[in-house]
């Protein structure tokens, strides 16, 4: 598979957990996280599937197109492994959506960034929560992409408890 071939696919992975997860959610009240801001391609989508909901985005460097930037009271920068507990102990179990979108295209340390981002997630979830993600978690839930007709191992999805 060529590498463009790749991009889409695992862009049309990402779109079809986030527009399932959008819907499975818009009926819970709670916080959307968006962890990875990039140029704010998702945090658009999000915002488009879930109109008038708080959406806290997590980004070390926002550099996002003008127009896809979240306001400052809902913009917590710096590095996720200290913002995350930050953000944990002001607003505990608040979140029934997370999105992951933090890869580096290299394997070694998006594992490692996995394991850290495993251990930090929990306290922020609420109840039955669903977490997507880039990369596979250790969430204590299997990944559930394929029983929603994901493609396996583009895209992971979670339930928790
Ligand atoms: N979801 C975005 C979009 O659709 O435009 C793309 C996100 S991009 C793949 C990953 C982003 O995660 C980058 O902007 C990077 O700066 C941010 N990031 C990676 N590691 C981080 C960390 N440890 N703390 C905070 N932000 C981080």
């Amino acid at each position: 598979m060529s590498r463009l071939d790749s991009v889409i696919r695992r862009l049309e992975a990402q779109r079809r957990a986030l527009d399932w997860a959008t819907a499975d959610v818009a009926a819970r009240p709670g916080l959307v996280l968006e962890l990875g801001l990039g140029n704010g391609r998702t945090y658009d989508h999000l915002r488009e599937r879930l109109p008038g909901r708080e959406i806290a985005v997590f980004e070390r460097t926002p550099a996002a197109h003008p127009d896809c930037m979240p306001p400052a009271h809902l913009l917590e920068i710096g590095d996720l492994r200290d913002t995350l507990p930050a953000f944990a102990a002001r607003r505990p179990h608040e979140a029934v959506l997370v999105h992951c979108d933090l890869g580096t295209g290299e394997a070694g340390a998006n594992a490692a960034f996995a394991a850290t981002l495993s251990r930090l997630l929990p306290p922020l979830l609420a109840p039955h929560a669903v977490v997507l993600s880039d990369q596979a978690l250790s969430l204590g839930v299997p990944d559930i992409a394929s029983a929603l007709g994901l493609p396996e191992r583009r895209y992971f999805v979670y339930r928790v408890g």
